[in-house]
């Protein structure tokens, strides 16, 4: 850092700050930390090129068994007949009609949902996220979720002036904590003007988990309640949708239950449903039966997108619809997808049997990229195994354990590293 040549900044002066150049950044952006999960991703990558045997359970990507990406040639096949200068051309500011209608129709089919719904193009389910929190939650306003969660959940609510409150995901049997859930919420009806809650299911980041018929009766009837108070919003976040053990399509009759309770809003992306994480194709869809309500809804959510990123990838949006749309691309593109499903079930199996033989604690786990091992410490359990040359994610009182990008021969490694980084949590805390 530099001083100024002119000696002792005025505004440095005036804020009692010291004489470098750190004044451009405002404090709150001074100091922002890097993603926890990228760091450590980058260091098991780096020990890894240095020749070391590692084992890096970190990224949320599918990878085939020798590591490459796992892709779906059916994506590209339908980005390579997207005309150039469609492509080339800016979409509408909230997204391409017949993509935004393929969504819908990909959500609900031709169900009663669908017809109520009203939808924006976003950058994935993380901009879905965005305009959500910034549409539905006033600054200042808590956001309510599970104490595990997905990270960006704080920082995109941090970044936009909102908050995050958890409730306790499971309870002691290691089930979703439905009496947690509900209490949380009437706790947060009480004290702001509107609620909104976010929920990520199926295949839970971190922690695998998928809300079961009992689970979303639970939900319903705690949504329910707390409507009776404020507005509620429901936010489901599908990133994982089509990697569970179930339909699809499981939850909509209990989303429908809430029609006119609550409004439903679903982030859906192409990034896993597509294995297209870099096109950056999702969207933020809303369920109201109230036309004018939608038509608000939808003004909303288009100025939210001019004042992020205008519109979102033309191609992308483009390709996502053709292989939503057409018959054989989206027959090409289940196939495929089915394979992969297939690659990553035979991962959750093998570490399903190997994990409980272990006797290691973890939410029941039936499909999905992540599963959490429950531990004294995550932060010492990772550490140890980061000893061990495995990495996982420290998660709170678990560490997240990516099966997307570990392949079957390398589970037997990856339990008895979790196994000893337990021990080593138990020992020292
Ligand atoms: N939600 C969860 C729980 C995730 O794990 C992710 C990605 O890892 C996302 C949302 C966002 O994904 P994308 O923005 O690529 O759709």
């Amino acid at each position: 850092m530099l001083p100024r040549p002119d000696g002792r900044p005025a505004l440095c002066r005036r804020f009692g700050l010291h004489d470098t150049v750190k004044m451009h950044l405002i404090p709150e952006s001074a100091s922002r930390p890097g993603d926890p999960i990228y760091v450590l991703n980058a260091e098991a990558t780096r020990r890894a090129r240095a020749g070391e045997s590692i084992v890096n359970a970190t990224a949320g990507s599918l990878t085939e068994d020798d590591g490459r990406l796992a892709i779906m040639p059916t994506v590209f096949e339908a980005l390579a007949a997207v005309p150039p200068e469609r492509a080339a051309a800016y979409a509408p500011i909230a997204g391409e009609p017949p993509f935004l209608e393929a969504v819908v129709r990909d959500l609900f089919g031709s169900g009663p949902l669908a017809t109520r719904a009203v939808a924006a193009a976003t950058a994935g389910a993380t901009g879905a996220l965005h305009h959500a929190v910034v549409n539905f939650l006033e600054p200042g306003e808590a956001l309510l979720t599970t104490d595990y969660r997905w990270g960006p959940y704080d920082t995109i609510a941090h970044h936009t002036g909102r908050r995050v409150e958890t409730f306790r995901m499971f309870d002691a049997a290691g089930r979703f904590d439905g009496a947690a859930f509900e209490e949380a919420l009437l706790d947060v009806a009480a004290r702001q003007r509107r609620v909104l809650v976010l929920l990520n299911t199926p295949c839970h980041n971190p922690t695998g988990y998928s809300l079961d018929d009992e689970d979303w009766q639970a939900v319903v009837r705690a949504v329910g309640r707390a409507a009776e108070l404020v507005p509620v919003s429901l936010a489901i976040d599908l990133a994982y949708a089509h990697f569970g053990a179930s339909d699809p399509r499981h939850w909509v009759p209990h989303a429908e239950a809430l029609a006119g309770v609550a409004l439903l809003l679903v982030a859906w992306t192409a990034s896993k449903t597509f294995a297209l994480y870099g096109a950056r194709v999702g969207a933020l869809v809303a369920v109201h039966p109230d036309a004018d309500e939608r038509e608000r809804i939808g003004r909303a959510l288009s100025y939210s997108c001019r004042a992020t990123w205008t519109n979102c990838n033309h191609a992308g949006m483009l390709a996502v619809t053709a292989l939503l749309e057409d018959e054989r691309l989206r027959a090409g593109a289940d196939r495929e997808r089915e394979r992969l499903r297939r690659l990553l079930g035979e991962r959750v199996a093998a570490f399903n049997a190997a994990a409980s033989h272990a006797g290691l604690r973890y939410p029941r786990y039936e499909g999905g990229f992540f599963v959490t091992v429950f531990t004294p410490d995550g932060e010492a359990t990772a550490r140890r195994m980061r000893e061990l040359g495995v990495y996982v994610v420290p998660a709170g009182r678990g560490v997240r354990v990516a099966l997307c990008s570990t392949p079957v021969a390398r589970v037997p490694r990856l339990i008895d590293a979790l196994i000893e980084g337990v021990r080593a949590a138990g020992s020292s805390a």
